[in-house]
């Protein structure tokens, strides 16, 4: 679902992410480890169209995103939970996204149950906590049905409730048929959760792996 190749980023003297390749496969939860500073959130971001490569390719379902402009229906992200206007909704933040995108109302609102949100999405999103601003980063993620979603970090800061919620919607929608993507630097934070492994370190490729053959190489 997910085909990165050659995916190369260069910040001046800095190479972020260098000649990276690999898949990401419907139907899978795909965990992508690496130390603070390996080039996760680049990678993500090249795949979701949000920063250019250097070179090489990232596509979703054989397209690369355009730079810039994440097409809503093709791609989940969770990268811009933090953009956040704290005076409004989240049902005002839903709506917004979902006009602008040609969604229908309804998708609101079944994003909004899915994610639990529901009995607090008329409160500003300024009084929400870490985990309601990670659900709703989700519910935007979610909102055009997409059928790959790229979490970047989704369990930073969240308590153990929100962080088995997180792990449970995943296996979900892994089981609905979408493709998973969930960054980590905790080995230990998502090897209950994935199918997959791909490890980078310094933006290059050390590891890529189902987790049955991780587990018994180990
Ligand atoms: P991770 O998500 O694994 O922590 P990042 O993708 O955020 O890693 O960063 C990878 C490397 O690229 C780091 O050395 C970081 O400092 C550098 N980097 C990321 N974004 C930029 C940027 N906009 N300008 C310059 N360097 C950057
Ligand atoms: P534009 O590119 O003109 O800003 P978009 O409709 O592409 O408009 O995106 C509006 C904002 O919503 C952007 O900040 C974008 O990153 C964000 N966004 C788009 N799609 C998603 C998604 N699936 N999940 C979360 N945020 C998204």
């Amino acid at each position: 679902m997910i085909e990165v190749r050659g995916l190369t980023k260069r910040y001046g003297e800095v190479t972020a992410v260098d000649s990276l390749s690999f898949g990401v496969l419907p139907g899978e939860v795909t965990g992508f480890l690496g130390p603070n500073g390996a080039g996760k959130s680049t990678t993500m971001r090249m795949i979701l169209g949000l920063d250019a490569p250097t070179a090489g390719t990232a596509t979703i379902g054989g397209r690369a995103a355009a730079a810039h402009s994440v097409p809503l229906k093709a791609v989940g992200s969770l990268l811009d939970a933090g953009a956040l206007l704290p005076s409004r909704s989240a049902y005002h933040h839903l709506l917004a996204l979902a006009a602008g995108n040609g969604l229908p109302r309804r998708r609101v609102h079944a994003v909004l149950d899915e994610v639990g949100l529901g009995s607090v999405a008329r409160r500003p999103a300024g009084t929400y906590s870490l985990g309601m601003k990670q659900r709703l980063g989700i519910a935007a993620a979610l909102l055009g049905d997409p059928p790959v979603l790229v979490l970047d970090e989704p369990l930073n800061g969240l308590d153990p409730e929100g962080i088995v919620w997180i792990r449970g919607l995943m296996r979900r929608m892994a089981a609905e048929g979408r493709a998973v993507m969930v960054s980590s630097h905790l080995m230990g934070e998502v090897e209950l959760t994935v199918d997959h492994l791909v490890v980078i370190g310094r933006g290059r490729l050390i590891a890529d792996t189902s987790m049955a053959a991780f587990i018994e190489a180990n």
